[in-house]
């Protein structure tokens, strides 16, 4: 009957909830582990002036190393470490060790390096935050001006007057901002105009689609267009081809970030790169 198959239904629909919920728990568990066991680890991708085909600095992504030897992206744990709030552990270790780590590079004759890093919307909303970063700079000995924090468009969004204030706090302590994955979340052009950003990161759909879709290009000059106009610096995300390189080049992109140059790459090879001083293209993890 239609009563035992919607029993039925609902049977098959809560065995899969708990079967999905136990895997969380599960997921959430191995991460607070992963924490104290140090399964973290931080890899940098080279970010290059599009003009003089420098390295210009280079953004910190999460990598978790687990016992067993498999690498977890961040795409797979980031949203549940969100949910569970232990991104604000997990934030804290990430930006104090890419401070500590950029540091090092600095010393070693490469001050020119700005460094980025990722937060996450409830890393950037906390009310910790400010505490946060100065002490890690403070700690670490890193120049605030030469510290660049991520944000996504949402978090500018979804609560604008406590975003606006922390960026203002972010900014008079010297640090830099950047809106990450430009233009995929509900961006408002009113927003750009508002908040006191420094970079805006083309999200690499466009990237990947201009030299093949006109559309996608219109967008990128409009893009570029806008940043410049507001005095900011624009950074394509994911190039992978010279043909891109070519397209962005020619609509004044400023710098550039992507498999072409190269994939983000552990601490040991990103020095081994930087004290080579020439760049080899072809220099991939
Ligand atoms: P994102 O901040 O937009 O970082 C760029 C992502 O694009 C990275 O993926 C990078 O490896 C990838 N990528 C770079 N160049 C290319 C390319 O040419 N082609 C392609 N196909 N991909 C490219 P990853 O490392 O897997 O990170 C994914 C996302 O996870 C990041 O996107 C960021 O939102 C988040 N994430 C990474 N590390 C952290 C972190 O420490 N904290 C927080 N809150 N989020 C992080
Ligand atoms: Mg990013
Ligand atoms: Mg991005
Ligand atoms: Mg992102």
């Amino acid at each position: 009957s239609a009563k035992a198959k919607g029993k039925n239904n609902f049977q098959f629909f809560s065995d899969d909830m708990a079967l999905i919920a136990s895997r969380k728990i599960a997921l959430e568990n191995d991460m607070r582990r992963a924490i104290t066991n140090k399964e973290f680890v931080l890899y940098y991708q080279p970010q290059i002036q599009v003009e003089t085909g420098n390295i210009i600095g280079m953004e910190a992504l999460i990598r978790w190393k687990t016992d067993d030897g498999d690498v977890v992206s961040p795409g797979e744990f980031i949203p549940l470490a969100e949910e569970t709030r232990l991104i604000l552990p997990i934030g804290e270790w990430v930006l104090y060790t890419a401070c500590e780590q950029a540091k090092k590079w600095h010393d070693t004759g490469h001050s020119h390096l700005k460094l980025a890093v990722n937060l996450s919307p409830l890393q950037f909303l906390h009310e910790d935050l400010m505490d946060v970063v100065k002490f890690t700079l403070h700690k670490t000995g890193f120049p605030a001006s030469s510290l660049e924090l991520e944000i996504t468009e949402g978090v500018a969004v979804d609560d604008a007057e406590i975003a606006m204030a922390r960026m203002r706090e972010l900014r008079e302590i010297g640090v830099r901002i950047a809106i990450d994955d430009f233009g995929t979340g509900y961006s408002s052009l009113n927003y750009l105009k508002q908040f006191p950003l420094n970079n805006l990161k083309i999200a690499q759909p466009f990237v990947q689609d201009m030299a093949t879709n006109p559309s996608d290009k219109a967008l990128v000059e409009a893009m570029v267009f806008i940043a410049h106009n507001l005095n900011m610096s624009v950074i394509a995300e994911g190039v992978e081809t010279e043909e891109q390189l070519a397209l962005l080049k020619d609509l004044g992109c400023d710098e550039i970030q992507g498999y072409l140059y190269s994939k983000p790459l552990s601490a040991d090879q990103f020095t081994e790169l930087i004290v080579k001083g020439r760049f080899s293209a072809k220099l991939v993890n």
